[in-house]
């Protein structure tokens, strides 16, 4: 004997607290109380911790270099589901796990309140509350994600509606060093398809590329991180690169010079990815016909509702997007990995520069992430 209707919904978990239940013929005659989800029960708590992660490689900062970075994690427990967040933070622009954690404290009363189902305007109500470019709008958001997604019993990417087995190969950063160095560096790199490479504009610039191109036949990117100041110069070196394997740029020039952009986009051979350039949905129209594409990272958007329409508007005016990280987890790189399936590059190395990953989920081989086929974003604590 096939299930009736209220059993089907007992079964999914969406009968309890005396939620859904569509009277026999009652189109419009749904009560105000009657809402299609599943019920919460208890009230949220939302937790945090810092982190401390062991890099690989000592790690090049103003002041020197980094044997570790810290990270936050934020937890959203709610009728015994916990939804799993992370702030990685970019140092040069002034954050740290510090100041994550006193925007996190600021936003949790707020986050215990509201209906975890309306998160679309959640993250809108967020934003109100902390204008500001912060990771720990990611983190929560996240948290917040991964917890419906568990509660609904669906990973992410399928609730976005996108297919798991269209993955990406990631692109692998390796630090600009003595030449010595970098061959080492290109050598440990052997499991990664993609080579990326930051430069400074300077006079080395092209020894760089050519110890890399001399060694692999792998496609280097090459990030310039706002170096150039000169279009002329910048397209002369763009067609040397062209020529050396170089398969893409990323953010050329300043912020600023837009229409310096736009020029060289014109007249590269090689697609033009803007970064810095690019944090929400309110950057992308201006970069309109300027670049080839946007990096989209969660910790510049604020979250994985923001990163997706990001992607859906950079797609709707023409660009391509790149998916970006920071130093992070496979928590972090979890919920980036979701919208793979939207991106033509992936840029996702953070897991795979430290020691102590504390999750386990997601899999990186032949190049590419695989995502777990679990719930949210399919990632467990180690034990
Ligand atoms: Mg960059």
């Amino acid at each position: 004997m096939s299930m009736n209707r209220k059993e089907f919904l007992k079964r999914l978990g969406f009968l309890g607290a005396g939620v859904f239940l569509t009277p026999a013929g009652g189109l419009g005659s749904v009560k105000s109380d009657e809402i299609f989800q599943p019920p919460v029960i208890e009230k949220a708590t939302i937790e945090y911790e810092k982190i401390r992660l062991e890099l690989f490689h000592p790690w090049t900062i103003t002041r020197g270099t980094a044997q570790y970075k810290e990270n936050v994690l934020v937890y959203y427990k709610r009728d015994g589901i916990i939804g799993i967040g992370e702030a990685g933070h970019m140092t040069a622009a002034g954050q740290n796990a510090e100041r994550t954690i006193s925007e996190v404290v600021r936003l949790i009363p707020f986050y215990e309140k509201v209906n975890p189902w309306e998160f679309y305007t959640i993250s809108e109500q967020v934003r109100e509350l902390l204008p500001d470019l912060s990771p720990a709008k990611a983190a929560l958001d996240v948290a917040l994600m991964d917890w419906i997604g568990k509660k609904l019993g669906m990973p992410l990417y399928q609730f976005f509606g996108l297919n798991p087995n269209k993955t990406v190969d990631t692109s692998f950063t390796i630090g600009v060093d003595t030449i010595e160095v970098m061959k080492q560096k290109v050598k440990e790199a052997e499991v990664y398809k993609i080579i990326k490479v930051k430069l400074a504009g300077k006079d080395n610039d092209r020894d760089v590329i050519q110890t890399i191109h001399a060694m692999t036949s792998k496609p280097i990117r090459v990030d310039m991180n706002q170096a150039w100041q000169n279009k002329e110069k910048a397209i002369i070196e763009v067609e040397w690169m062209a020529k050396q394997g170089v398969e893409m740029i990323e953010q050329p020039f300043p912020i600023p010079m837009i229409d310096e952009t736009g020029w060289l986009k014109q007249r590269s051979p090689l697609p033009i990815v803007a970064d810095e350039s690019v944090e929400t949905s309110h950057d992308i129209a201006k970069l309109a016909g300027a670049v080839h594409g946007v990096n989209i990272k969660l910790m510049k958007s604020g979250g994985l509702l923001e990163a997706y329409r990001m992607i859906i508007l950079a797609q709707t005016l023409g660009m391509d997007v790149m998916l970006g990280c920071m130093i992070e987890t496979s928590a972090a790189t979890s919920a980036a990995c979701q919208l793979q399936p939207l991106a033509k590059w992936v840029d996702l190395d953070g897991p795979l520069l430290i020691q102590n990953d504390p999750f386990q989920g997601l899999v990186f081989q032949d190049g590419h992430w695989i995502l777990s086929r679990k719930p949210g974003l399919g990632i467990t604590k180690k034990s």
